[in-house]
């Protein structure tokens, strides 16, 4: 750990400096040999840049930004960082929500945006290799321009989001009722380990191609969910899959609850569908962009308490589309829901739904902050999660229940994610926030689910209610790869 100098600013708006190392210059020095003066920062303006986020979590500043090319710079800066000992956090654009990417102990962050290139693109075996700093910006107009016939999966993020760190933290994406998080649409990755070895992990190991994790012994998951705490990953082979034909979002706006998510387990399992969301009132009113004084807090009475949106496509004809559609139709009835096309349902959802989409109008809400408590667990308890939800947002009546569920693999698994707008200018809501973070986090476990892409101290909950092996084995992980701790040290509260 680098010293802690001094904490500035008041209790919620903290910002934590840490001491300068000893060698700080001969360090800055090797730093500028490995990836050129333009590309290194140490002056306390560009640093304070990386030493926060939109989130609750307290700022620490880091000691050096560098921003290498290649892989070849990637691991010379860590054996050099792993020689004097210094913390190394990897960083796209800090977008995670859960202050992921703040460098708890200081040291260096490694800014990967410059490896942005596409290295291939695999149009028969459906898979395209990419560098650690490809956006989703990147990787969608790349697609539309040079393979019009192919597409990856987006999600809600800012379209200046990694798709590497996306896919390493199991993100949430417009496949995912499909084929599931984005780990999923992992074939294999190249890393550099905290040690300097260059690793390569999936069919890459053995094959000229990166088709696929099997039939090897699945390795990526030493990096997934780790939160950049195993290496830093340089390459990474993504699923792709061939545009549709013809696609279709059909939307359901109801008042009745228990029978909302009964249709949405039932339409999981009937696998018909990409994506397949259940948005509540508070998150349609932030997303077309109200501002909090005109969306309220409370729902009014025009406004359906519940929002599902049913995204589906079709890769040859359109009556595979109108077969789907007659599905869903069908279900819709069963549990009496009215049924919309989206075309129909307002400019201001429509225009959410697009790709790249994006959650702007959150942003509306107060000076910046945003963060969550996203969690997976059973579609069984879908409807619990809700009303659990609901129940933690009830207790903090400042802020506006934002929720929303959804569908993993066919109905294998689902995801409760609740967001949180607050005022980060305001100490006293920061406190509220972190105090709501926790209730959530407890109030889901208590029923099953398993938050995730969490800040350290809810990390910490969830590895305390785990079994005791599962967190030692990590620890012991860790330890293995990264002996001198130097990479993302503290998250996981490791
Ligand atoms: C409004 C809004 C909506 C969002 N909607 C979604 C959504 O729909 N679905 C979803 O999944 N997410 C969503 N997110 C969360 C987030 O934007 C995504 O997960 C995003 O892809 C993370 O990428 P990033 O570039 O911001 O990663 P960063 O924040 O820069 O990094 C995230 C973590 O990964 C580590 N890391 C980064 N690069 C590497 C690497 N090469 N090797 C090892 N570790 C690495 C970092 O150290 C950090 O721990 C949303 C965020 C916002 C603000």
């Amino acid at each position: 750990m680098v010293e802690i100098e001094k904490t500035v600013g008041e209790e919620g708006k903290e910002l934590v400096i840490h001491k300068k190392i000893p060698n700080h210059g001969a360090v800055l020095k090797e730093l500028i040999d490995i990836v050129g003066e333009d590309y290194v920062m140490d002056g306390s303006a560009s640093l304070f840049v990386y030493s926060g986020d939109m989130t609750e979590n307290v700022a620490h500043m880091p000691e050096f930004v560098v921003a290498p090319i290649t892989a070849d710079e990637v691991q010379k800066i860590i054996l050099l960082a792993n020689r004097e000992k210094i913390p190394v956090v990897p960083f796209v654009s800090g977008s995670n929500l859960g202050g992921l990417a703040i460098p708890l102990e200081g040291g260096i962050i490694v800014d990967l945006k410059r490896m942005n290139k596409i290295l291939e693109v695999n149009e028969r075996d459906l898979y395209a290799i990419i560098e650690a700093g490809v956006t989703f910006a990147d990787i969608k107009d790349y697609l539309d321009k040079n393979h019009p016939n192919l597409v990856y999966t987006y999600t809600y993020a800012t379209p200046a989001a990694g798709v590497v760190p996306n896919a390493l933290l199991e993100g949430l994406v417009t496949l995912s009722a499909k084929y599931g998080a984005t780990v999923a649409f992992i074939n294999g990755l190249e890393a550099v380990l905290p040690t300097g070895e260059i690793v390569k992990v999936g069919s890459c190991a053995t094959s000229k191609y990166w088709f696929s994790r099997n039939p090897l012994p699945d390795l990526v998951g030493l990096f997934t969910s780790w939160q950049g705490m195993t290496g830093i990953v340089t390459k990474l082979a993504i699923q792709l899959d061939p545009k549709p034909a013809y696609t279709g979002i059909k939307m359901i706006m109801s008042d009745e609850v228990h029978e909302s998510f009964q249709l949405m387990e039932e339409l999981g399992r009937a696998q018909i569908l990409d994506n397949l969301i259940m948005f509540n009132w508070g998150l349609v009113l932030a997303v077309i962009q109200m501002p909090r004084e005109v969306a309220g807090s409370e729902k009014d009475e025009a406004s359906p308490t519940i929002y599902l949106e049913m995204d589906y496509s079709a890769i040859n004809t359109i009556k595979e589309l109108e077969a789907k559609e007659e599905i869903i139709e069908t279900l819709a009835k069963k549990y009496e829901c009215g049924l919309w096309d989206y075309k129909d349902v307002g400019d201001g959802i429509t225009k959410v739904l697009d790709v790249p989409m994006t959650f702007a109008g959150l942003f509306t809400h107060g000076p910046g902050g945003l963060t969550w408590i996203g969690a997976y667990g059973p579609c069984s308890q879908y409807e619990t999660a809700y009303n659990v939800a609901n129940e933690v947002f009830s207790r903090h009546p400042r802020f506006t229940p934002w929720l929303y569920a959804k569908t993993f693999k066919h109905g294998h698994f689902g995801a409760m994610r609740t967001l949180i707008g607050f005022d980060r200018s305001n100490a006293e809501e920061v406190r509220e926030t972190r105090e709501l973070m926790r209730e959530m986090a407890k109030g889901l476990m208590d029923i099953g689910y398993i938050p995730y892409k969490t800040p350290v101290e809810i990390s910490e909950m969830v590895l305390k209610r785990s079994d005791p092996n599962f967190a030692l084995f990590m620890k012991k992980i860790k330890n293995a790869l990264d002996p001198n701790r130097i990479m993302n040290p503290g998250r996981w509260g490791l």
